[in-house]
């Protein structure tokens, strides 16, 4: 996957970009069954992890200058949403993906537990509240998907959640998976892109991981015993995220499976997937009317009047010219 310098993006590398990404999109309406379908130590075969490296910085810059369009089109969001099991990747995935974006133009927002005025409102509320602004990428780390994940997976959470008896029926999981399917679709609609991403990491890996986070003292806040606790529900996790992969990935938000396993592959696949996102929006610098430009034009001779004595006139207008020449 060469990409060509410049701001253009063109057709062949969007054409790559597409067909490196597409095995990782699940099929809307397909049946998913994880263990099956998807495999967590997948890697595309041209790819070594020495030349990983090169593509990444790529896949950043390319992310970087489409945020800065994004920003300065002031039309459309980006919401990233980043789902995995403990020690799946997000915050590294996070760190490494976004590194060369302005900071200003992202959010990330982690959600937890919920809080008891969280409880006190609908269970999309605080996901709501959180939501990208025009211009801007957010990101959540874990999202309103679990609302159908360790919820489910743990009904006591369904509990807190206060709910009328009619909205807790057994077919709450299938409600709340259409529920997501339209708020995702009105934001969709409303300019808003929803980005999906499921780490997808085998339980022999999470266990390595965990035993890294012990091993090594620097690592060892980032370990918990109720990481280990949760591991038990392995199965029962498994389960609900094939569920909520067959049940929430739609035409206009689909879910990618990113295999987990090779911390560098699943970093390229998230930039890949962002990039796709963003040649799909498209964004332009705004151009200004001729009436503007006139004004501007005016206004820089004005300038050009008060250089000091000695100094250029315009010196960007050389500059300028050495970079058209340079392509
Ligand atoms: P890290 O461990 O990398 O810091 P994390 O996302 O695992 O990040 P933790 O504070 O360890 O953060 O865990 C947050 C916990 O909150 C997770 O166990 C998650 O399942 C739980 N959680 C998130 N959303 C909900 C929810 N709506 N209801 C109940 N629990 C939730
Ligand atoms: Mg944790």
């Amino acid at each position: 996957m060469r990409v060509r310098k410049g701001p253009a993006m063109n057709e062949v590398t969007a054409k790559r970009i597409a067909e490196f990404i597409a095995p990782l999109r699940v099929r809307p309406g397909a049946k998913v069954k994880l263990g099956k379908d998807f495999d967590p130590r997948y890697k595309a075969d041209f790819l070594k992890k020495k030349d990983g490296r090169e593509l990444l910085r790529t896949g950043i810059s390319l992310l970087a200058e489409y945020q800065r369009r994004l920003a300065a089109q002031n039309s459309h969001g980006v919401l990233m949403c980043l789902q995995a099991l403990d020690a799946g990747g997000k915050d590294g995935t996070i760190r490494h993906v976004m590194s060369g974006v302005n900071p200003q133009g992202v959010q990330v927002h982690n959600f937890k537990v919920p809080s008891t005025e969280e409880l006190d409102h609908d269970y999309l509320w605080r996901y709501a509240c959180r939501l990208p602004e025009r211009g801007e990428i957010g990101i959540f780390n874990r999202s309103h998907y679990e609302e159908v994940l360790v919820v489910r997976v743990h009904p006591e959470h369904l509990v807190r959640q206060k709910l009328p008896p009619e909205a807790k029926g057994k077919d709450v999981w299938e409600r709340r998976y259409r529920e997501i399917n339209d708020w995702e679709r009105y934001l969709t609609d409303n300019g808003f892109h929803v980005v999906k991403l499921f780490l997808n990491l085998s339980k022999e890996e999470q266990r390595i991981r965990f035993l890294k986070r012990i091993d090594v003292p620097d690592r060892n806040w980032k370990f918990s015993a109720a990481d280990v606790r949760e591991r038990e529900y392995w199965d029962d996790y498994q389960v609900a995220f094939s569920e909520m992969l067959s049940g929430t990935s739609t035409s206009w938000a689909p879910w990618y499976v990113i295999p987990a396993d090779r911390k560098w592959f699943a970093r390229i696949c998230a930039a890949a997937i962002m990039v796709h996102t963003l040649i799909d929006i498209d964004p332009q610098y705004p151009t200004v009317s001729a009436e503007a430009r006139a004004d501007l034009l005016d206004v820089r001779k004005r300038l050009e009047k008060e250089a000091p004595k000695g100094a250029a006139a315009d010196p960007y207008e050389k500059k300028i010219a050495a970079h058209k020449r340079a392509g």
